[in-house]
């Protein structure tokens, strides 16, 4: 597989790497640790480090030449709160987190491409090694470009890379458009009247009119939306009550919403709220619903994503990268970069995954001998964007 040699002749030390950040897992803003290896790291290889965005945010940059054209290299440094069932000698000794999607395995494979990027220079222009705390939920790379990421860092297009069980180490996958899909939450408090469960036509039950909302919520996707789109409602819990022979006054119904197109986020929003306030109505209750938006979708800019997979196709060859790999219903922080600059996320086979398990299982592990072929198309990703011309804006 033609990987860079260069970056085969560090994979013991970024290997060593990535096992010591997979046994020291840390959470979202509080990835310390990881940062300072990370900038110790960037600094010995002779990149500049900038600290500061977002609390534990690296940015290293590398400059070369008199072209104005730059790129933006993105890796995230957060943990899961989980606990790891491996027993394997890196195994996370920081009880209740685990690296389990994956990202300490994204953190190495960029500082491989900053090694060789920094040893080599062979480019003309600047790169950004964007290393992000908290995607996992806390948003960490809003929260750098709110901070002024682009403004201090210009970029003309960003990249990452996600690893991915199902696809065979040394091959990569790629998909124009969207990638994956937003992730909103939903809270509905339903507010009835509570009585001895002997005597419910004394109250109003909560539960019974619970029962038919998360039946009703299903009708979002079924009947509400155009079928050719695609969405899911999924209800994570329902809290309430605590006896036997108790129907209690409130019952409180939680969970999630994805969609790719901002029209379907906007009618899954509105029917939430119209089916929970409708049906407590019938039955004289009351529900209140928050719907909160939390990440956009990840959405491949179509010349980037083409792009970047004929950059894979020199490292994996032709048949190692599959074009128009399926959507999925997953998330990502990335998204914000990618709504405001051009760029694209790619797969990264990790495997089978050991016993075939997925990313945010409780055995899973990044697969090492994934980091060749990860660092070497991130690297060359940069030398390619860097010598193509600037599109005449
Ligand atoms: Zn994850
Ligand atoms: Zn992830």
């Amino acid at each position: 597989m033609p990987v860079i040699p260069r970056i085969l002749d560090h994979v013991d030390e970024l290997t060593a790497i990535r096992r010591d950040i997979h046994a020291h897992p840390e959470l979202g803003f509080e990835e310390q640790r990881t940062s300072e290896i990370v900038a110790a790291k960037l600094a010995e290889w002779g990149i500049e480090v900038h600290r500061g965005l977002a609390k534990t945010g690296i940015v290293g940059t590398l400059r070369r030449g008199n072209s104005l054209r730059s790129i933006g290299l993105r890796a995230d440094m957060d943990c899961l709160p989980m606990q790891e069932l491996n027993e394997f000698a890196h195994a996370s000794t920081h009880s209740g987190k685990m690296h389990a999607c994956g990202h300490d395995g994204h953190t190495t494979m960029l500082l491989g491409a900053a090694r060789y990027l920094a040893e080599t220079r062979n480019f003309n222009g600047a790169v950004h090694f964007i290393f992000q705390p908290a995607e996992e939920g806390g948003g960490g790379g809003k929260v750098m470009i709110d901070e002024g990421f682009f403004e201090k860092f210009p970029c003309d297009a960003v990249f990452a890379l996600h690893n991915r069980p199902g696809i065979p180490v040394g091959e990569m996958a790629a998909r124009p458009g969207p990638l994956l899909a937003s992730s909103d939450r939903f809270d509905i408090r339903i507010k009835g009247k509570g009585t001895h469960a002997a005597h419910p036509h004394a109250g109003i039950d909560p539960f019974v009119i619970g029962a038919q909302i998360v039946l009703a919520l299903q009708t979002i996707t079924s009947r509400s939306k155009d079928p050719v789109e695609t969405s899911v409602v999924s209800v994570g819990f329902m809290r309430g009550g605590s006896a036997y022979n108790v129907i209690p006054d409130e019952l409180h119904i939680g969970g999630t919403a994805r969609a790719f197109r901002p029209e379907v986020r906007d009618l899954i929003e509105r029917r939430v709220g119209e089916i929970a306030r409708g049906i407590a109505g019938t039955f004289g209750a009351t529900a209140t619903v928050d719907y909160a938006r939390n990440y956009p979708p990840t959405i491949n800019d179509a010349d980037e994503t083409a792009f970047a997979a004929s950059v894979a196709a020199e490292i994996c060859g032709e048949t190692g990268v599959r074009n128009n790999y399926p959507p999925s219903m997953g998330s990502e922080d990335f998204s914000y970069f990618l709504e405001k600059r051009p760029g694209a996320m790619l797969w990264l086979g990790n495997g089978p995954g050991e016993g075939g398990c997925f990313l945010h299982n409780a055995r899973y592990d990044f697969n090492d001998s994934a980091i060749p072929t990860g660092a070497s198309f991130l690297a060359r990703l940069a030398e390619r964007f860097l010598e193509r011309e600037a599109k005449p804006s």
